[in-house]
């Protein structure tokens, strides 16, 4: 039987030599980075940018883990290595996303360039199942190897937002909220997102689940020590391990969901082989060793499909973005943030924001990208009763 290895290697804090010594052991349990991307090829660092945030907000990679990889990547010798991402927040650029969480700084410090993820263009992809074409930035169709450095977050629509989901950020700006127009629900979302990410094909993954998101993620939710970094060749069997951390069925992540069908890994846990620097661990074993019962994740029952046929009728009934009048400054970033083209959201110069439930898609993006963390997401009872549990 074929064993996907998702390494666990504990540590507590971001101090950058003891982020390095870890970082160095986890692909040494991996097997060894120059068995994974070869020297002469273009290195793509992909972290977490989602928006233009400080560290300690646990919304971006920390620069820190991003610091370990280039610096790894550096003493051994890799010469072409670039690194980006395109943040989901309309407000912003990749630069100066960058720039505010500490990454920008650690790439100038090893020489690593920003890669082009202001501009793209269509990328065919004909064995997709669900979607055959992507809007990718330039950095991604020009990197040979991409090494996905992930954040272990919460995120409103997909549960869990791991090393599956963090694929989005190649897809250029404003194409990305189109893309949840198009694909509005979890599951097809996670679907087009699997084949999003046998398109770009990322060689490895390392998530950075020192200090993890929980809550209202993946922006507005409470930083948590989660006191890991995981790696691993397998985005389904890394997302499943951080699922099975905060225990959570990964069959109820979308995400691990629509990437074991598409054959982008396992969320079998007997066949992931889980291994620490102290010896191998069963799920079971791992999840007491660093797992964390109380996290604060979604645990319910995500819409259906008979659900949501029936949503467009029913859309006081189902789970909904809901602001907070006392929050809300009335930025109109949600407004600006919404895919659907006649807006469901209004907003801005000083009006607060304004929902028309019947035009919402459910896609969130507004309560990802609200900088007041004014919007959560309404867990509607009523979902029970339209089949839900
Ligand atoms: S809900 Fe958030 S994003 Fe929308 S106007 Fe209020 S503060 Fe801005
Ligand atoms: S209002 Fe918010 S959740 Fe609804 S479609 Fe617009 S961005 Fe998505």
């Amino acid at each position: 039987m074929e064993k996907h290895t998702v390494v666990i290697i504990p540590l507590d804090n971001y101090q950058q030599a003891n982020v390095d010594a870890a970082v160095e052991k986890g692909l040494e349990l991996l097997g060894g980075i120059e068995g994974i991307i070869g020297k002469e090829e273009k290195v793509l660092l992909k972290p977490n940018l989602l928006a233009r945030a400080l560290p300690q907000k646990a919304i971006t990679t920390h620069f820190s883990v991003f610091s370990a990889v280039c610096r790894l990547l550096k003493e051994k010798g890799y010469a072409h290595v670039s690194y980006g991402d395109s943040p989901g927040n309309p407000t912003t650029t990749p630069d100066k996303a960058a720039e505010a969480c500490g990454i920008a700084a650690e790439a100038e410090k090893w020489g690593v360039p920003a890669g082009e993820f202001n501009a793209g263009s269509v990328v065919h992809f004909a064995e997709g199942s669900t979607s055959k074409s992507f809007y990718l930035c330039k950095a991604v169709q020009e990197a040979d190897a991409l090494i996905n450095i992930c954040k272990m977050k919460t995120h409103a629509l997909e549960r869990i937002t791991g090393g599956i989901k963090n694929m989005y950020g190649c897809i250029t700006g404003v194409n990305k909220a189109t893309g949840h127009a198009h694909y509005p629900n979890s599951e097809v979302f996670a679907d087009m997102l699997a084949d999003l990410n046998r398109c770009v094909r990322p060689r490895l993954h390392i998530m950075d689940g020192v200090v993890a998101m929980e809550g209202n993620g993946p922006s507005s939710g409470t930083p948590v020590n989660m006191n890991v970094l995981l790696f691993s060749l397998d985005a389904v069997a890394l997302d499943s391990v951080f699922a099975g951390l905060i225990h959570l069925d990964p069959h109820q992540v979308p995400t691990c969901v629509s990437g074991e069908k598409a054959g982008l890994g396992t969320m079998d846990y007997d066949q992931i082989e889980i291994l620490t620097p102290d010896g191998p661990l069963s799920m079971d074993q791992a999840r007491e060793q660093f797992g964390k019962a109380d996290f604060d994740v979604y645990r319910g029952v995500m819409k259906k499909n008979l659900l949501a046929k029936l949503m467009p009728l029913l859309p006081f009934l189902q789970h909904r973005p809901r602001a907070d009048m006392k929050k809300c400054i009335g930025c109109g970033i949600c407004e600006e943030s919404c895919p659907v083209e006649e807006k469901a959201v209004h907003a801005g110069n000083g009006k607060k924001a304004k929902y028309d439930y019947k035009k919402c898609i459910r896609c969130y993006c507004c309560q990802e990208m609200c900088p007041a963390k004014a919007i959560e997401v309404y867990r509607s009872p009523w979902n029970k009763l339209l089949g839900g549990k």
